[in-house]
C-alpha cells in the first residue's frame, strides 16, 4: 500500500469516516480517465460519504420508527383515492409542516390508505432526518400508563417531544376509559404547538366523544389537534377489497 493511501486510510478512521476507505480508489481512477480537476475529485469522495451516511442514518431511523409496514407515498396510487389531493399529499412529505409543528389528520373508512399515508409521511420524515415513532392509539396510552405507573409520565412526555414525529394509528378503533383518555390528552396537549402528530382515525370529529367518553374532552382535545392541522377526509371503499367485484362473474 502507498504511503498516500495509507495516510487516506489513517484519516478516514480518524475522521470516522470508513466509507471514504471503501471508495477512494475506484472514484480516483475515475477522475483519471475522466480527467476531474483535484476539487471534483474531494468533492465526489466527500458527497459519497455524506450521501452514504445520509442512507444508513435514514435506514436505522425508519427501523427505530417501528412503523407496521413498509409503505411509501411513492406507492401511493391517487387515482384509487381521489379524496386525497396529491399536492397536499406531496407537501406533506417535504416535512415542512414538522418545522411548524402541525399535525396532520387521516379519517376515513377501513381501508382507504389512512395507514399507508400516515406511514409514507413517517418514513419522508425519517428520511430527511427526522426522528420518527409510530404506534396505534392504544400503544401509545399502554405506554404512557406504564410510566405513569412508575411516576414517569412528565419524563416520558419531555422523551417522546424529543421525537419530531409522532404516528397514531386507529383512533377509535377500541374506546378508551377515563384514564386513557386523560393519558392521551396529556399527550397532545404536551405536544400542541412543539411537535407534530400525524393521527388516524375511521370515524368522524363528531364521534370522538363516544371514544373518549366525554364530549368535553373529546372536544378539547380535538381544538389542540386541528387547530394548526391538516385535515384529509379519505373517502371510497376498502382498497384491500378493490378486485372483488371485478372477479365476480357479472349478473345478468
Ligand atoms: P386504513 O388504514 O385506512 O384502514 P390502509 O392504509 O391499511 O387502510 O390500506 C389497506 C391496504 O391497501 C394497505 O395494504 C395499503 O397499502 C393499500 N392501499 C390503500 N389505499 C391505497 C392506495 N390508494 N394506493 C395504494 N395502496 C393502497
Ligand atoms: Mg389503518
Amino acid at each position: 500500500m502507498s504511503e498516500a493511501a495509507k495516510s487516506i486510510e489513517y484519516y478516514a478512521r480518524a475522521l470516522r469516516a470508513p466509507r471514504i476507505t471503501d471508495g477512494y480508489r475506484a472514484l480516483g481512477d475515475r477522475a483519471r480517465e475522466a480527467g476531474w480537476s483535484h476539487e471534483e475529485y474531494l468533492a465526489a469522495v466527500l458527497s459519497r460519504e455524506v450521501a452514504e451516511r445520509e442512507a444508513s442514518g435514514a435506514a436505522l431511523r425508519i427501523k427505530a420508527a417501528r412503523f407496521p409496514g413498509a409503505k411509501t407515498l411513492e406507492e401511493f396510487n391517487f387515482d384509487h383515492q381521489p379524496a386525497a389531493d396529491r399536492n397536499l399529499v406531496a407537501h406533506l412529505g417535504t416535512g415542512v409542516f414538522l418545522e411548524e409543528a402541525k399535525n396532520v389528520v387521516l379519517l376515513g373508512p377501513p381501508g382507504t390508505g389512512k395507514t399507508h399515508l400516515a406511514v409514507g409521511i413517517g418514513i419522508k420524515a425519517a428520511r430527511a432526518g427526522h426522528r420518527v415513532l409510530f404506534d396505534t392509539a392504544t400503544g401509545w396510552v399502554a405506554r404512557l400508563a406504564e410510566a405513569h405507573e412508575r411516576g414517569r409520565l412528565p419524563q416520558e412526555l419531555t422523551k417522546l417531544r424529543r421525537y419530531k414525529l409522532l404516528i397514531v394509528d386507529e383512533v377509535g378503533y377500541i374506546p378508551f376509559d377515563q384514564d386513557s383518555a386523560n393519558l392521551f390528552f396529556q399527550l397532545v396537549s404536551s405536544r400542541y404547538e412543539h411537535a407534530s402528530l400525524v393521527l388516524t382515525s375511521n370515524l368522524a370529529f363528531s364521534r370522538w366523544g363516544e371514544v373518549f367518553g366525554d364530549a368535553t374532552v373529546a372536544s378539547a382535545m380535538i381544538d389542540r389537534i386541528v387547530h394548526h392541522a391538516e385535515v384529509l377526509n379519505l373517502t371510497g371503499s376498502s382498497y384491500r377489497l378493490r378486485n372483488r367485484t371485478t372477479t365476480r362473474p357479472q349478473a345478468q
